[in-house]
């Protein structure tokens, strides 16, 4: 029985369960953190049925105005962020975004020949292969993988395909990413650094109690989860200044 009348049910995306949706009754708190470091900027809690994607801005803003430095390069997130506004909202503030593409089935971009790692297919419907950045125009030059590929073999005989195909960024940030090629190492060295932000919600969920939280009412929500990033930063410190300190009793 669910007895915080504020409280909500809604989803989250995880890739673990079949239909890719995790079910919550409660509250969500979303966190823009330096990737880095592992440091929360700005939290936001909502209910559980609002939607992710949506509060990207107002994350963005509250850091914006919290801290003068506050100028990121880059943006990580998950594809819960997948939406062509967050691409709209980063690329106008000058912030490369590093989102993962929603998956698809078959890892193909639904009507599209594209790879959700932007990679164009040939003719031959086979993944191309990415040759050069051109340096002044910033655009990518793909090829139908070397000695050709097959379908096209049957069709022309002794000839390969030779498809080769150039993409600019600008026409589809979203897809081929801006400065970092969508799919390039770059781009999922970037993303791996998304990693720090789990490690920092599970002791976030387990040390401070987040997950089983005793208050009901969004506006008591959205105190713990705070006070919750501070005693995690106030942990870091001290192992940063003083050590690792042993616990007395073990
Ligand atoms: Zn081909």
């Amino acid at each position: 029985m669910f007895t915080d009348p504020e409280a909500s049910l809604g989803f989250k995306y995880c890739s673990k369960s079949p239909d890719g949706k995790r079910y919550v009754q409660g509250y969500k708190t979303v966190t823009l953190s330096c990737a880095r470091y592992d440091v929360a900027l700005a939290t936001i809690t909502v209910t559980g049925r609002s939607s992710e994607p949506r509060v990207l801005k107002d994350l963005f803003h509250k850091a914006k105005a919290k801290f003068k430095w506050f100028a990121p390069e880059t943006l990580i997130a998950d594809a819960a962020y997948d939406a062509g506004h967050n691409y709209a909202f980063l690329l106008d503030e000058g912030v490369e975004p590093v989102i993962n593409i929603s998956d698809t089935p078959g890892g193909k971009l639904r009507d599209s020949i594209y790879t959700k790692d932007g990679i164009p297919t040939c003719m031959g419907q086979v993944p191309m292969e990415y040759v050069l950045t051109d340096p002044e125009t910033g655009r990518h030059l793909y090829r139908c993988r070397q000695g050709g590929c097959e379908r096209l073999d049957r069709i022309k005989g002794w000839s390969t395909c030779r498809d080769a195909h150039w993409e600019d960024p600008s026409e589809d940030p979203r897809l081929f990413g801006r400065k970092i090629r969508r799919g390039s190492p770059e781009f999922w060295e970037k993303y791996g650094m998304r990693g720090g932000i789990e490690r920092v919600f599970a002791w976030w969920k387990d040390a401070c109690n987040l997950e089983r939280h005793r208050y009901r009412g969004l506006a008591n929500i959205s105190l713990h989860t705070p006070l919750t990033a501070l005693a995690y930063e106030v942990k870091r410190l001290s192992v940063e200044l003083f050590g690792k300190i042993r616990n007395p009793a073990g």
